[in-house]
């Protein structure tokens, strides 16, 4: 295990949040990504393979294509090699709670010494992603005065065939480029608290032309009749409504007593055949039914 990741595990409490413990996957490789991460403040984080893990700039208004604008990137704590695929929901609540898609991926290459780019504070580099490309610079500035630490780095594009000063390529290109999904289509909708069933009380002989009389042993099933062309409605003015016709078993459900039979339109008793369909039945509040 690599020390390096001390300080990721020591944020994160891993029975509660989908992003990898790490230090499974080593080894060598130059691959990059661009998280787009929504938690407390929206941010890019861009990450760098370097020497087992990924080093790591949290970037508040992302990363643009034209050289001048220069944007502040925080370097953050080390992360493992797993996390480059990572995309998912981290559980509000905890360290970087909110979205995450891999907003862009794929390989870098530094143009200097990397120990002594990130130790100088001057560190130029290459991209080759789906939506980032060329040369890059990565410049740190200076700690104010009471700050101990060097965090804070300006992230710009270099001036290549890869710039391009009218293009947002943010604004171009929301998706991932592991998913295609947008990050706002990660987080769920909150479901809907239901509202507790009220218990439906049918009275079927208040229905206009009811007439008391026992239950019959069978109902003919309502068919339909075949046509060569769909009604229109012209001629009588009326309006209809096409849909597909769904392949399956048409059948009739009797209820009696608690009793549930189902049967075919041709007759047969397929009640054992249907599995739990008769509980489900036998659970509606009537004493006597039959359901087509
Ligand atoms: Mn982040």
């Amino acid at each position: 295990m690599t020390p390096k990741l001390k300080a990721y595990r020591a944020k994160r409490e891993f029975s509660k949040t989908p992003e990898p413990v790490g230090g499974l996957v080593a080894g060598e490789g130059n691959r990059f990504v661009v998280h787009k991460h929504h938690a407390t403040s929206d941010h890019y984080d861009l990450r760098l393979q370097v020497g087992g893990v990924l080093k790591s700039w949290a970037v508040p208004r992302g990363p643009s294509l034209n050289p001048a604008d220069k944007r502040l990137a925080v370097e953050t704590e080390d992360h493992p090699l797993e996390y480059i695929d990572f995309e998912g929901v981290i559980p509000e609540g905890e360290y970087g709670g909110g979205p995450m898609i891999v907003w862009d991926t794929g390989v870098w290459a530094p143009m200097d010494d990397v120990e002594k780019s990130l130790r100088t504070g001057s560190f130029k580099f290459r991209l080759a992603g789906e939506k980032l490309n060329g040369g890059w610079m990565l410049t740190r500035l200076k700690a104010k005065p009471g700050d101990d630490e060097k965090k804070n780095w300006l992230l710009f594009k270099e001036r290549d065939l890869a710039a391009d000063t009218a293009l947002d390529i943010l604004a171009e290109r929301p998706e991932s480029v592991k998913s295609g999904r947008r990050i706002e289509e990660l987080v769920e909708a909150p479901k809907p608290v239901p509202k507790p069933a009220k218990p439906v009380v049918l009275k079927p002989g208040a229905l206009p032309g009811a007439v008391k009389a026992p239950v019959p042993a069978r109902i003919e099933p309502q068919l339909a009749t075949t046509v060569a062309k769909p009604p229109d409605g012209v001629d009588t003015r009326e309006e209809w409504l096409h849909e597909i016709k769904f392949d399956g078993y048409r059948t009739m459900a009797h209820l009696a007593e608690g009793e549930v039979r189902l049967i075919t339109r041709a007759g047969l008793d397929w009640t054992r055949r249907y599995g739990d369909l008769p509980h489900a039945f036998a659970r509606l509040p009537c004493r006597e039914a039959v359901i087509d």
